[in-house]
């Protein structure tokens, strides 16, 4: 087949990975407490004609090995071909597997691998298709469906500092007068119409406590509570009882299809899952069994921006509401969040997102949440611009901190040493 005229400038013609570590408050949940930094690779991909597009992703060393081996497999791709980008990895990657470092999305298989390590090199592949064609990612993926995307507030139980560490200027919050002065704060500062606890801490009469507090003081904002599966069946059943009126949905209560569905039969809410339904072979057993009506999505794990749109498209088919999940993360994925938010019909949620934990940065113009939102950009590609100063000095702090993978079990145990992590312990 004869080639394009003119395409040969938009072949790809190196991708760089730089692993990256940013400051991470400690922020506790039923795995652990969060590591002093947080980790994170940022892909580019550049093109002969000079172009550079930007992804990020999850950066412990078992990940950031499997993107290091796809990476020279895009070269002499051209920028729009991701279904080509997509078939490469697979052949490069040969079934390889990396363990899902943070846990929360079931055990780890070839399939979710790939389709993490796809994801990065996707929005990549967008946002240079986007300043090809001098359009924003969104009108890539059909097109802005609203203007702004709403967050929600992610409040977490939290210690003031790290262990030999200075204040992070939240300070701590361990009950429920703590949470209330964390939600009001982030809600001074972001104007976030919505809420959402990070639970699975401290008993679960505490967190109930906590989520009455917040429905007390901020009545007018709804609230979610998300406690990682660590709680039994008969504890999802009483404390989806006893918050009944007061969660807007509650998200992973207990582990695994079978377990969800129970809890969700008699449960006067929603359930989320961020947990049970990661992958799409999952979703014909939790649609037949009915273990969530709230799915979280997240471009990170689900195989990119394309592949979530089609999960979109799917929750719309079957009725499930579609909300979206979110790890530690920096101004590209923020951008990535935005632009498939957009795009996505079929999302009924404000979306979960850590970036007012996050107070660096490796672009230089961050989307700012203003009243709770951000407003989608309508700059070419992603529109935002990454910062080489930043990344550099972040990636020098990568180096420095000894740091190679998430461990947020470990990180308490050095405080805590006989702390397990919890799954359906209460
Ligand atoms: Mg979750």
């Amino acid at each position: 087949m004869a080639e394009p005229a003119g395409a040969s400038r938009d072949r790809i013609d190196e991708v760089v990975v730089t692993p990256v570590a940013f400051a991470d408050p400690p922020l506790l949940n039923a795995a652990g407490v969060h590591q002093p930094y947080a980790l994170r690779s940022i892909v580019q991909v550049r093109t002969v004609s000079g172009l550079t597009g930007l992804g990020e992703t999850y950066g412990d060393a078992a990940h950031l090995g499997l993107l290091r081996r796809a990476a020279p497999a895009l070269r002499g791709l051209d920028l729009f071909d991701t279904n080509g980008m997509a078939v490469r990895l697979a052949a490069e990657l040969r079934g390889a597997e990396a363990p899902d470092a943070h846990g929360l999305t079931g055990a780890s298989s070839p399939s979710k691998s790939l389709a993490r390590v796809v994801s990065p090199f996707e929005v990549a592949m967008l946002d240079l298709a986007g300043q090809r064609t001098d359009r924003p990612v969104h009108a890539l993926l059909g097109g802005r469906v609203r203007d702004a995307i709403p967050f929600a507030a992610y409040l977490f139980y939290k210690w003031d500092r790290h262990p030999g560490g200075g204040p992070d200027g939240w300070g701590a919050a361990l009950d429920p007068d703590g949470i209330v002065a964390q939600a009001r704060a982030m809600v001074d500062r972001y104007g976030f119409r919505s809420l959402k606890l990070k639970g699975g801490v401290f008993e679960p009469d505490a967190e109930i406590a906590a989520v009455r507090a917040l429905r007390a003081a901020l009545p007018e904002l709804p609230v979610r509570l998300d406690p990682n599966a660590a709680w039994t069946l008969a504890t999802s059943h009483r404390v989806a009882r006893e918050l009944a009126g007061d969660l807007q949905y509650l998200e992973d209560p207990t582990p695994g299809r079978y377990g969800m569905a129970a809890v969700a039969a008699r449960a006067p809410m929603p359930l989320a899952t961020n947990m049970c339904v990661v992958a799409f072979d999952h979703l014909p057993e939790a649609v037949r069994l009915g273990s969530a009506q709230v799915i979280l999505a997240d471009h990170h794990y689900w195989g990119g921006l394309r592949a979530s749109i089609r999960l979109a498209a799917m929750c719309d088919v079957f009725g499930i509401g579609l909300s979206m999940h979110s790890n530690s993360h920096l101004g590209i994925s923020l951008a990535a969040m935005v632009h498939l938010a957009a795009a996505a019909p079929a999302l009924s949620y404000p979306c979960d997102t850590h970036a007012p934990w996050a107070v660096d940065d490796v672009v230089a113009n961050p989307l700012p949440i203003v009243d709770g939102s951000v407003a989608v950009p309508d700059a070419p590609g992603l529109g935002v611009t990454l910062d080489e100063a930043a990344l550099a000095r972040l990636h020098r702090q990568y180096l420095d901190c000894g740091i190679t993978r998430r461990d947020d079990a470990g990180y308490l145990r050095t405080v805590q040493p006989e702390f397990r992590k919890r799954v359906a312990a209460w």
